[in-house]
């Protein structure tokens, strides 16, 4: 507390991100990243871009990420803008859609950002509870509200809505803006892209940091309809004209051309989850079907926080939430396939410590 912070300062529950520990060397299965490296093209374009054009603004429009990303998803540029991250464009994109005078709906369960933003901006959350499967209720997203937000697939559940779900959604819903989050959605799923051109409301968010192996890049993407773009534009420039960095703008340019890597490295991080699955249930855990890029677990008789502080120890580090309904869930994040060879073979040996 301070006397000089604002009440809204003073107010805030900020987000806690995952861990970034410098004390040893962990396997880091904790923040969602991406355990390959990125398109070598990607880190050539920043080499490239590293000049003295540096003393220079970028540009305030980011018009050739703009039309590569447009490019990318079959859209129009005016149906497209790019961010410092998604989680600077969820920022935007609650103050510039969620009516305050309404309750803005999201699930109990989900990306604890979501919350943060809501204060930020005196929004009011409902929140509406998942099963006890972790599925997400849909007929409970309708009323008189001011806005829906939903990551697909769900984190940290890591489980996935089928696009006729979402359709289902929007027909529901076409007084306001539902936003799909599709930061895993190069994981399993199909993107809700598709609908834009049929739905005026609804926004999809996406990002390069976790399939494009870019978390350290900051960059992310919202498609919707132009009078939505045009909405988040209107925050942008109330708030900074340069969100995006002049290494940042190529650098994703080149990650979007690099087809060929992506979809390497997506398959591998699927096929290392598919298999590390297979051994967790054989480990007594159960698993959430997870379409994402990290694994939702729970064991049938073992405490959740105990074998996080254990892996811990053992320099394994995962994300151990201390929240309703999953304080006994660990989330764990797909390495190479040596990480998690690693990882379960820690596992292992704290299920033997906790049972003896
Ligand atoms: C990782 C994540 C983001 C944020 O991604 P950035 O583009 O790195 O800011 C947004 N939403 C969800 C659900 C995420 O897990």
């Amino acid at each position: 507390m301070s006397k000089y912070w604002s009440p809204l300062t003073a107010s805030l529950v900020p987000y806690v991100p995952g861990d970034q520990p410098k004390d040893k060397s962990y396997i880091k299965l904790n923040t969602n990243e991406n355990p390959y490296p990125p398109s070598s093209k990607v880190l050539t374009a920043i080499a490239e871009a590293a000049n003295s054009d540096l003393r220079l603004y970028p540009d305030p429009t980011c018009d050739t990420l703009v039309q590569e990303a447009a490019r990318y998803y079959g859209l129009s540029p005016k149906q497209t803008f790019v961010g410092n991250g998604s989680d600077e464009i969820l920022a935007f994109a609650f103050a510039a859609f969620f009516d305050p005078a309404k309750p803005v709906l999201f699930a109990d369960i989900t990306y604890s950002f979501y919350k943060v933003y809501a204060q930020m901006y005196s929004l009011r959350p409902k929140l509406i509870p998942l099963d006890e499967d972790f599925n997400i209720p849909l007929h409970q997203f309708e009323g008189d509200h001011g806005g829906i937000i939903i990551p697909n697939p769900n984190a940290p559940t890591a489980k996935l809505l089928p696009l006729s779900d979402i359709v289902t959604l929007l027909e529901r819903n076409q007084e306001r803006v539902v936003i799909i989050d599709e930061a895993y959605i190069d994981f399993g799923g199909e993107s809700a892209v598709k609908l834009i051109d049929q739905y005026p409301n609804l926004l999809v968010v996406q990002t390069l940091s976790k399939s494009r192996s870019l978390a350290g890049l900051r960059v992310g993407f919202a498609f919707g309809s132009e009078e939505l773009i045009q909405g988040l534009d209107r925050i942008k420039n109330s708030f900074n004209s340069y969100t995006m960095d002049r290494l940042a703008l190529p650098g994703a340019v080149a990650a979007l051309q690099d087809e060929e890597h992506f979809q390497a490295i997506t398959e591998k991080v699927i096929r290392t989850r598919d298999r590390v699955t297979d051994q967790l249930l054989e480990l007594g855990f159960k698993v959430t079907d997870s379409k994402a890029n990290f694994v939702f677990i729970t064991h049938q008789t073992l405490a959740a926080k105990e074998m996080f502080l254990l892996l811990r120890e053992k320099g394994v580090l995962v994300r151990y939430f201390a929240s309703p309904r999953i304080d006994n869930y660990l989330r764990v994040s797909i390495g190479t396939d040596e990480e998690m060879d690693v990882f379960i073979a820690a596992l292992k040996e704290v299920i033997c410590e906790l049972t003896k």
